[in-house]
């Protein structure tokens, strides 16, 4: 199947395949307000999955659900992410995708910076908690 962007009326913005579905089924962590996935190393990565026949040793996951590394999540004692965006796309509710893509589309991808056209935000995955570890 080729990779398409679609607008699903349920969850607003999709894609076909999710980079970080396939590491949450793989054991690698948990999403979170930001609809981020918090790993081992943070919420502020990149990562992509190979599709393979395989056979590996599965991952031992050390969490309950797919939001168990979220601090609002496990015990509400956090929302730093939703004072962090800009766009007002993050509420105790959740991470809104056509606000956030909104914001995106209108305010940073008009920016420039040294030369260099700004691509995405991800305001919410820096200086929070679960930047580079799972939140304690
Ligand atoms: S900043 Fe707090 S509430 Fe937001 S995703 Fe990280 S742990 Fe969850
Ligand atoms: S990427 Fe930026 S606009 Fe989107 S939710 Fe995060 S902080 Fe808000």
């Amino acid at each position: 199947m080729k990779w398409n962007r679609l607008h699903d009326p349920r969850v607003g913005l999709a894609s076909t395949w999710s980079e970080r579905h396939a590491a949450y089924a793989a054991g690698l962590g948990t999403f979170s307000l930001t609809d981020g996935l918090i790993t081992a190393r943070g919420m502020a990565h990149r990562c992509g999955s190979i599709i393979t026949d395989l056979v590996l040793e599965p991952t031992r996951r050390d969490y309950a659900g797919p939001y168990g590394y979220c601090l609002h999540y496990r015990d509400k004692s956090c929302g730093i992410c939703i004072d962090r965006c800009p766009g007002g796309a993050i509420t105790e509710n959740g991470h809104d995708k056509d606000l956030c893509e909104a914001y995106v589309r209108k305010q940073v991808r008009s920016e420039e910076r040294s030369g260099v056209k700004i691509a995405g935000c991800g305001l919410c995955q820096t200086n929070v908690p679960c930047e580079r570890e799972i939140p304690k």
